[in-house]
This record gives C-alpha cells, sequence and structure tokens, in this order.
C-alpha cells in the first residue's frame, strides 16, 4: 500500500497523526503532514485507513 497527502488540501488538522504516528510526520512550522515513508509499514494498512476517513480535507491517498 502507498500513501500520498495532497499538501494543498492538508490544512494541519493533525488527526491523521493521531490516527497513525507511524505513518505520518507534521511539519513544525505549518502542521501540515506528510508521509514518513510512501510506503505503508506492514501492520499499519488499518491505521492508514482510519487516518483517511478521519482527514476532514479529504488530503490523504492510498493506492
Ligand atoms: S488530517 Fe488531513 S488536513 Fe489534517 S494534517 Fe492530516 S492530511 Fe492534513
Amino acid at each position: 500500500m502507498k500513501v500520498k497527502v495532497d499538501q494543498e488540501r492538508c490544512q494541519g488538522h493533525t488527526l491523521c497523526a493521531m490516527r497513525a504516528p507511524e505513518v505520518f510526520e507534521l511539519d513544525d512550522v505549518d502542521g501540515h503532514s506528510s508521509p514518513v515513508s510512501e510506503d505503508v509499514p506492514p501492520g499499519q494498512e488499518g491505521a492508514v485507513q482510519e487516518a483517511v476517513r478521519s482527514c476532514p480535507e479529504r488530503a490523504i491517498s492510498v493506492s
């Protein structure tokens, strides 16, 4: 599974990082999220799906 965050849409709500803290890191300055790695680590797929559902901006996409 691969994950991306659309930086144009992300508003830094941090919900994704609360759902999947091992997958998303937040920028120190603006709080915007980006994946630690495009490849989702084994066992984190469910947490990533929760993050997708939790994002109010629909900024997270998986493939
Ligand atoms: S939940 Fe969505 S808008 Fe909020 S930081 Fe994560 S990707 Fe960005």
